[in-house]
């Protein structure tokens, strides 16, 4: 088994917010890369910024004479359309021995089904989904949490290392997206605590840049003071990268594992609806950190 190092080539899949940087990132460190997106503009963009990657038209030209093949996109349905589903779908150009690293936040349920689906023709899955949100990935210090063989993850180790600066293997197949979605409910439900916070004391006088300075030197410390307090919502600039849509499908995505294992996770169905109704009033396109708004918009309405 050799590792995955450059001028090893990779197929990336779904050049958004994300994986613009992601695949940035491993050009840079020399990986060949053949690049696919049903938006030609966000394909045309990075060719122009990164002249050694590969433009292709469909996720089965991009597969072709790839050593693996990286999906950055929505959710897991369009991965599995991506990849199997679709037409000229990945799986058609893949070579048997070749790996699928789904870094997507998709459902692990779906994830078991996609490793098992892709066994029969020899490729091996690894979903490897990502934290850290745009900055990291721009830094490549993204936390990458995978679920999988160890042996595969070896193979590709210097692939990832490339993107992120923490590689944790949670278990097998399904296991780094399960991990990636109560990550996510965490961080949801810390960043709601804090907004609330902040609308209660603005109204009680407390002057909110206050307020997070105060948390981080305190128990309320989290990510959400941390990072997005100050630089995104007192500021009110709401543009930390990620929306409110893709929120309410990894909060959906956590739910769904708890009832799948038949587990009555009040707070977590109580994340779900919240997020949910602010993603209808705000839209889906919406920051997440504007639900700061929301938090605002409910104050505001009678109890
Ligand atoms: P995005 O919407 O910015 O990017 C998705 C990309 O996929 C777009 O370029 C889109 O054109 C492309 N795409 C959609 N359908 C496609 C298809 N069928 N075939 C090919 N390309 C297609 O999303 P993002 O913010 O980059 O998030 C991607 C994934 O990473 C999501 O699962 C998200 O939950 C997760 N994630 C996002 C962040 C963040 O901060 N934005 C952080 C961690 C994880």
């Amino acid at each position: 088994m050799t590792a995955l190092a450059p001028p090893a080539t990779i197929a990336f899949i779904g050049l958004g917010m994300m994986g613009r940087p992601m695949a940035a990132r491993l050009a840079e460190a020399g990986f060949k890369l053949r690049l696919f997106d049903i938006s030609q503009k966000a394909v045309s963009d990075f060719v122009g910024a990164h002249p050694t990657a590969l433009a292709t038209a469909s996720p089965k030209a991009a597969a072709q004479g790839a050593d693996a093949l990286i999906t950055m996109l929505p959710d897991g349905k369009v991965v599995r359309q991506a990849v199997i589903d679709g037409r000229d779908a990945a799986r058609e150009g893949l070579a048997a021995g070749a790996l699928v690293l789904d870094m997507s936040s998709s459902n692990p349920v779906d994830t078991q089904k996609l490793a098992r689906d892709l066994a029969q023709s020899g490729v091996a899955l690894l979903d490897a989904p990502v934290s850290g949100g745009v900055k990291r990935a721009v830094d490549g210090s993204l936390s990458i949490m995978v679920g999988g063989a160890a042996a595969d993850l070896e193979r590709v180790r210097p692939v990832f290392a490339a993107m992120g600066k923490t590689i944790t293997l949670c278990g097998p197949a399904g296991a780094g997206h399960a991990m990636k979605a109560l990550n996510n409910y965490l961080s949801a439900a810390g960043l709601v605590a804090m907004c609330e916070a902040l609308v209660v004391g603005e109204a009680f006088g407390l002057d909110p840049g206050t307020m997070v300075d105060v948390f981080n030197s305190s128990t309320g410390r989290s990510n959400a003071t941390e990072v997005k307090g100050r630089q995104f919502v007192v500021s009110r600039t709401f543009a930390a990268g990620f929306t409110t849509g893709l929120m309410v499908k990894d909060l959906r995505t956590a739910a769904d594992v708890a009832s799948h294992l038949a587990l009555n996770m009040p707070m977590m169905k109580e994340a779900v609806a919240y997020w949910a109704d602010a993603n209808k009033r705000l839209g889906t396109a919406a920051d997440h950190t504007e639900i700061f708004r929301y938090a605002e918009m409910l104050a505001a309405e009678d109890d």
